[in-house]
């Protein structure tokens, strides 16, 4: 099926595009919820353009994903990307290395839940090159 028309719906505003540094092409991160005392939570939606990913990057305190619409990929270093879409519900664990992001034709729409943030949030990685991306078309 060709995905290139498909249409990402999006419930929350796009927000701001996330730096060059930390991000291959557009995407743009809209807070939810900002961390505080009483729930040390950080809530928030991402929407990755086509093509568009984060860096390798860890959570000291761990990550849950969830896909409110479009096709993406999340790959733990070490395993095959798997190819993540709406409705689908991630759990990447503390400290372990992985990227998340659209899929080559269609943009993703994900929500993140960051729980435990006086751990620390994210720490970055290099960047996903085009090789390691492109395993995700074979
Ligand atoms: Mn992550």
């Amino acid at each position: 099926m060709e995905n290139n028309a498909k249409k990402v719906e999006a419930i929350f505003p796009q927000g701001q595009k996330g730096p060059a540094e930390v991000f291959t092409g557009n995407a743009y991160n809209y807070g939810l919820v900002a961390p505080d005392d009483v729930f040390t939570t950080a809530v928030g939606n991402v929407y990755f353009e086509p093509g568009a990913r984060s860096n390798w990057h860890s959570h000291p305190a761990g990550q849950i994903l969830i896909i409110t619409d479009g096709v993406g990929y999340h790959q733990v270093e070490g395993g095959e990307i798997e190819i993540i879409k709406k409705g689908d519900v991630v759990k990447c664990p503390p400290n372990v290395k992985h990227w998340h992001g659209a899929s080559a034709h269609t943009g993703l729409q994900q929500l993140y839940i960051v729980p435990n943030v006086e751990k620390g949030i994210v720490d970055w990685m290099e960047a996903v090159n085009e090789e390691q991306y492109g395993q995700a078309e074979k």
